[in-house]
Order: C-alpha cells, then structure tokens, then sequence
C-alpha cells in the first residue's frame, strides 16, 4: 500500500537501492515498522538524514515495492544453470572492489552441479586458480577432490566456489570490504543452486557467511542455519596441506555432513 514519503527522501532512498543493486544486492531485510515515515526510513539508514536536509515539506505517495522489491535478474531463470549464467554476465568484467587492479588474471566465478546437493565455498582464489578460472584446481583443489572422494561422491556431484572471485596479491587474506563486495553474488549463486547443505572451508569462509567472529575450534562441529540450508565448517585444504594431522578432524566434519545428506560413510578417511 503507497505510503508517504518526501520527495527528497524517496529521491535519496531510490539512489541508495540503486547503488545496492548496482553491488548485486538484491535483498533487503525490512524489520516490521508500523508506519513508513521518513524517520522510520532513517532508521534503517541513518547516513540519508545527511542527504535530506533540508526537508521538503510536500509528501508524495510512495509504494514500497517500487523501490525494494526488485527481481533479480535471475528470478525469471527456467533453471538453476541459466539462473547461474545470468549472474555470472550480471558480475560482467567486475571492478566493484581494489582486487579487479591488483594483478588478477580473471574472475574465478564457480564451478560444479547447478542442482548440487552440496555446495564448498572457500576463501579466495590462488594463483593456479587464478590461471585456469575455476576454484580449487592447485594442490588445495587435489586435497579438496580427495575430500570429495572420500565422501563418495564425484566433484561435478557438487558445487565449488569461493567468498570473493578474485585472487588477492600475494595470496593474502581477503579484506572485509572486499568480502562485503564480492559475497552478494555468491549468495545469489547459492539461492539459484538451492543446496541441502554447504560446507564453508576454513574461518574465512565461515565468519563472513555465519557473521560470527569465532576460531574454527568453535565453528566445528555442529550445524549452522545459514538462510534455511544447513551449514557445517571445516579446515581449508590449504591448512591440511600445512597440518596433515588435522586430515582426521576433517573426516569427522565430512562424516557429519554425509549423515545429513543420507550418504553411507565408509570407513576410509581423507589421504
Ligand atoms: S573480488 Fe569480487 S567484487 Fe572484487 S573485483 Fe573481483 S568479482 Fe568484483
């Protein structure tokens, strides 16, 4: 139902979605307010009181829809593989965060089942995988690939990709804007894939997909809501090559992951 709003407002708020949209942000979490006035608006974003000043007095009707429900570019995908490809040409030759200019040869998107009941998500990418344009393809991908074997299953059983798209000089740690910037599109991929449970590898991973600042030494071990689908975490495969005793740990993580999924569990763990 059109509320009322003053033309500045709603002029500032429209260029904030767009700004959002721009960034592949889609969904926008409206706490439940009683009256769409412009203070409530502030509330949500308080940095437009700045932008509004000084107000308008005149008011004009505003539908909320207009300005937050807006599909997603994929929402009209017939199946989760076209769903992928629209965002994939949405990302484009992405420059949204400082990582497009500091040596990255391409975007490392994802790679695996677009109907995957299971999804990894990593860090970032490394310099092999930075070469080939798919995720975990170095060393870290053959241990990852053992890990999937192990459980059963094939790695095009499943989807792999990371929080961020493209590698960070040096291999460093991605910054947390860029995880902010990147991560959008990754949860747009994990909505169009639709997996029974995700795996998130090493504390990366899991702290910006959880919002939990925690040592993996916590985040083991149970299951995560993470919007509706089941998350559990693991060491990377590039801590394992660094700390093969942890490999035994890793196992427990998969075993539990494989009772979810209704998967028999051998006795053989991950080499
Ligand atoms: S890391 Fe993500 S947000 Fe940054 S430039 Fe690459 S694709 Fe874009």
């Amino acid at each position: 139902m059109p509320r009322t709003l003053d033309p500045q407002l709603k002029r500032a708020l429209t260029e904030r979605v767009r700004y959002y949209r721009e960034l592949g942000i889609y969904d926008f979490y409206q706490r439940p307010i009683a009256e769409a006035t412009a203070n409530s608006v502030q509330e949500l974003w308080p940095e437009l009181r700045d932008e509004m000043t000084p107000r308008s007095k005149a008011a004009v009707a505003v539908d909320e829809d207009e300005l937050f429900v807006v599909p997603k570019p994929e929402a009209g995908a017939g199946d989760p593989a076209a769903a992928l490809r629209m965002i994939r040409e949405d990302l484009g030759d992405c420059t949204r965060c400082p990582l497009h200019k500091q040596g990255r040869k391409q975007i490392v998107f994802g790679v695996g089942n677009p109907r995957a009941e299971l999804m990894f998500i990593g860090e970032a990418p490394g310099a092999d995988e930075d070469q080939q344009g798919e995720p975990f393809v170095g060393r870290a991908g053959q241990l990852l690939n053992n890990m999937i074997k192990a459980m059963g299953i094939r790695r095009e059983d499943v989807y792999i990709a990371n929080i961020i798209k493209c590698r960070p000089p040096g291999n460093r740690t991605p910054e947390r804007d860029e995880c902010e910037t990147c991560s959008p599109f990754l949860m747009r991929q994990i909505a169009a894939i639709g997996p029974k449970a995700i795996v998130a590898l090493g504390a990366v991973a899991a702290k910006t997909l959880l919002a939990i600042n925690a040592p993996m030494s916590e985040f083991r071990g149970h299951w995560y809501d993470f919007r509706g689908t089941k998350l559990a975490v693991t060491y990377h495969p590039a801590f394992l090559l660094r700390d093969p005793r942890q490999k035994k740990e890793t196992w427990k993580d998969l075993q539990m992951v494989m009772k979810e999924l209704g998967l028999a569990v051998p006795a053989k763990g991950v080499e």
